[in-house]
């Protein structure tokens, strides 16, 4: 990292430390009596936050916890996690807070190259969850034409596509696939529409070939994976110069570490570790060294489009805790949807893990795509499942039609034995 974007962070980060240490009673209680500067002392020293002392502080001051830099008055955004892991948690922002999450996603659009001319449409229910909230605020502020689509039909959306000549498509990997779906059915030509690109966030699925290859091929148009937290901000983004081969951590505004899940210590250049994060201008309700529970290989090789963020080679490579230990093997769920998109004839599929340990079965019911014949389709997805991760699952075909799509996160992995709510990508 050069000195310039060091320092920046360095300077970004002592404000944000003086005023969390005295104004916000979260931190003031977790950072008393530690010695640190940031101009000398490795950020290692400050303790990580997790996301379960942030459930447990809404828990014991509900509803909205204590880290609130300032006032409850000032704050005016109210988004909630998904749930997907554990409790929804509440999420306030300040004014001054939101327009930082709007300028990461700027950062994040001008990488995309969208341009004045385009006409960007956001097929999402604008609901609590943060989602596309930011990204359409962000990209009205730098002028840009933001169409919105909410509270209507996958059919009236692809009208509002067609209709309006949209050329950039937000939404989730999933509901890319589940939009494609639909159009075929309608007899629309989404490769001969207007649209030239999707930027999906949400889900692990636009850094995986498969998945990313069969968006790009129904639609006709270019995949621009982003990522990023309801609780910690827009992330990260690929570049154009390097499609669908990961993602740079926006070093501006966020301080990006990689550690060991199991000892909290570092982890070298490239290797394999959970991606640990501290936002530098949430200042409403910041996160000091977030175990965010990605999983991650970060790279400071440099990259074509010359930029020096750091990159997360192959995007977010699982979640630590979505994976799944089958008969002795580790299995993350990204890793089972890379195998199953690279066979064309699936168009949907589910996984249903009963009894983790050396007796886990695996069921995996898959939906053939409309046009597919069945030759031998369960029979390759079991032999293709086996040589990747080593066990046997049972295949059922289904109908198609008959498996979930959802505009948000999707629920293509299920733990049947557990308690825990457990979806497939955060
Ligand atoms: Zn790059």
């Amino acid at each position: 990292m050069g000195n310039e974007l060091r320092q920046l962070q360095q300077r970004k980060l002592a404000e944000l430390l003086r005023v969390a240490v005295t104004e916000n009673p979260f931190y003031r209680r977790k950072l008393s009596g530690i010695d640190f500067n940031p101009d000398r002392d490795p950020l290692s020293r400050l303790p990580f936050t997790t996301r379960d002392e942030l459930e447990r502080d809404q828990i014991a001051d509900p509803p909205f916890g204590t880290n609130l830099t300032f006032p409850l008055e000032r704050y005016c955004r109210f988004h909630q996690t998904s749930g997907t892991h554990g409790k929804p948690m509440r999420w306030l922002d300040t004014a001054e807070s939101w327009q930082w999450f709007e300028r990461c996603w700027a950062t994040i659009l001008d990488a995309a190259g969208v341009a004045q001319q385009d006409r960007l449409f956001f097929p999402f229910s604008f609901g609590p969850f943060v989602g596309f909230w930011a990204a359409f605020e962000g990209a009205a502020a730098m002028g840009r034409l933001c169409i919105p689509g909410g509270g209507m039909s996958t059919e009236r959306r692809l009208r509002m596509i067609l209709d309006n000549q949209v050329t950039v498509v937000f939404c989730t990997p999933t509901y890319a696939l589940r939009m494609a779906d639909v159009a075929e059915q309608m007899k629309i030509d989404l490769p001969g529409s207007s649209v030239r690109m999707l930027i999906v966030a949400g889900e692990a699925g636009g850094s995986i070939p498969g998945t990313r290859s069969r968006i790009e091929r129904a639609w006709g148009a270019r995949v621009f994976d982003h990522s990023g937290m309801t609780e910690i901000g827009a992330v990260t983004f690929e570049c154009l110069e390097n499609p669908g081969t990961g993602l740079h951590v926006n070093e501006r505004e966020f301080i990006a570490e990689s550690v060991d899940p199991l000892s909290g210590k570092p982890v070298a250049d490239e290797e394999i570790g959970e991606l640990v994060l501290t936002n530098l201008g949430r200042t409403g309700s910041p996160l000091i060294r977030y175990r965010t529970g990605d999983q991650v290989r970060m790279s400071r090789r440099p990259c074509a489009c010359g930029r020096e963020f750091v990159r997360l080679e192959g995007g977010i490579l699982g979640r630590i805790d979505d994976m799944l230990v089958v008969r002795g093997n580790n299995v993350f769920p990204t890793a089972v949807e890379s195998v199953l998109r690279a066979i064309p004839e699936i168009a949907e599929f589910r996984m249903t893990v009963f009894d983790q340990g050396p007796l886990a079965q695996v069921k995996l019911e898959l939906e053939p795509a409309p046009q597919a014949v069945d030759n031998g389709l369960a029979e390759r997805a079991r032999r293709a499942l086996e040589s990747a991760f080593s066990f046997r699952a049972e295949v059922w075909l289904v109908q198609p039609g008959t498996l979930p799509r959802s505009e948000m996160k999707s629920h293509r992995f299920v733990r049947n034995s557990s308690t825990t709510n457990w979806g497939s990508t955060k």
